[in-house]
């Protein structure tokens, strides 16, 4: 093998731990921690691990967590008064709310009630401008893409001036991501490309770039050979291929997780790749967490 790994799970460990200190750290100073809600709507099984998930971490680093969970049938204008209670809570800094939402709520409306100051997601239009502006105006990059930048500078990977290609357009990873890269700034400079299904030559794309980031939700996508040598590969893609008995239990089946790009055959010609499982995947709650402790650096006044 010739690439060097870039571990999520190592990464996530690393920003866990300074973010645990600053928060000791300002709640020394200040005498307050960083306050984060997570509004569940229903029951369904994977959101439930999810939002457990981030009221685990949440705990971990210090912060005062709430979950909050409602009933399917709440009325979508119970929500908006939730939520609006929530912007309206000196303690809270970040609200979360777990998507997807029951057909009857109008999820962008949901979204667009969240105080921007407090969108720790980052999905809020105001934010999404705001990232788009760059420099200073950024406040809450969204998680996914602010985690992957993260992995590429700590990795020592060269953006300034690097050929960034992104496959994927999304608005959760692709659009963001795309639009990080190219600012003006450390960790981004670069030079973007977008790809999508109606690209055409998406290899010769690909063999271009110095940095290639794939979020396509295709399993092997990308190809060995539309890797350049050397190039940092960043496989955002999670599928789900089959399944396994568990390692713990094996009487219980766990899914068999696979990424965009064919990892084996990659792997010997990138210079820097992420796994997947244990890439890219944990790195989302941990920005998570990140912009959730900078929502209460900026009200303080202290970022
Ligand atoms: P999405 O909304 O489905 O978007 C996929 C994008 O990829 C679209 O822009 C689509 O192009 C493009 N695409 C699909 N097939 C393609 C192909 N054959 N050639 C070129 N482009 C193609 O997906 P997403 O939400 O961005 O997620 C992408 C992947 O990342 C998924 O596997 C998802 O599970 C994973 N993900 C992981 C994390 C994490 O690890 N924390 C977070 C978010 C997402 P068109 O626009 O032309 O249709």
């Amino acid at each position: 093998m010739s690439a060097k790994l870039i571990k999520g799970t190592e990464i996530r460990e690393e920003i866990l731990e300074e973010i645990t200190s600053e928060v000791a750290k300002i709640k020394e100073e200040h005498g307050v921690v960083p306050g984060l809600v997570t509004i569940l709507v229903g029951e369904n099984p994977a959101s439930i691990s999810y939002v457990t998930l981030k009221i685990k971490t949440a705990h971990r680093v210090g912060f005062t967590e709430i979950q909050d969970t409602q009933p399917i049938d709440i009325p979508e204008a119970d929500l908006l008064a939730l939520i609006e209670k929530y912007n309206n809570d000196d303690t809270i800094n970040g609200i979360l709310v777990q998507l997807p939402l029951p057909d009857h709520i109008d999820e962008k409306k949901i979204l667009n009630t969240i105080d921007p100051d407090k969108d720790v997601d980052g999905f809020h239009p105001v934010n999404v401008g705001r990232l788009m502006i760059g420099g200073n105006e950024v406040k809450f990059p969204p998680c996914t893409p602010f985690g992957i930048q993260e992995m590429i500078v700590r990795a020592g990977v060269e953006t300034s001036g690097a050929e960034v290609v992104v496959v994927g357009r999304s608005n959760i990873v692709g659009k963001p991501i795309a639009n990080m890269m190219l600012q003006k700034g450390d960790g981004a400079n670069s030079t973007v490309t977008i790809v999508h299904t109606r690209t055409k030559n998406m290899e010769e794309h690909c063999k271009r770039a110095d940095i290639l980031i794939v979020a396509a939700g295709v399993p092997n996508l990308v190809k060995p050979e539309w890797i350049k040598p050397g190039a940092c590969v960043i496989d955002v893609g999670v599928n789900r291929v089959g399944e396994k008995p568990s390692a713990k239990d094996p009487n219980r089946m766990v899914a068999v997780l696979r990424g965009d790009v064919d990892f084996d055959a990659a792997k010997e010609i990138a210079g820097y790749i992420t796994p997947v499982p244990g890439g890219v995947g944990p790195m989302t709650i941990t920005m998570l967490m990140l912009n959730t402790l900078k929502a209460l650096k900026y009200k303080l006044g202290i970022m």
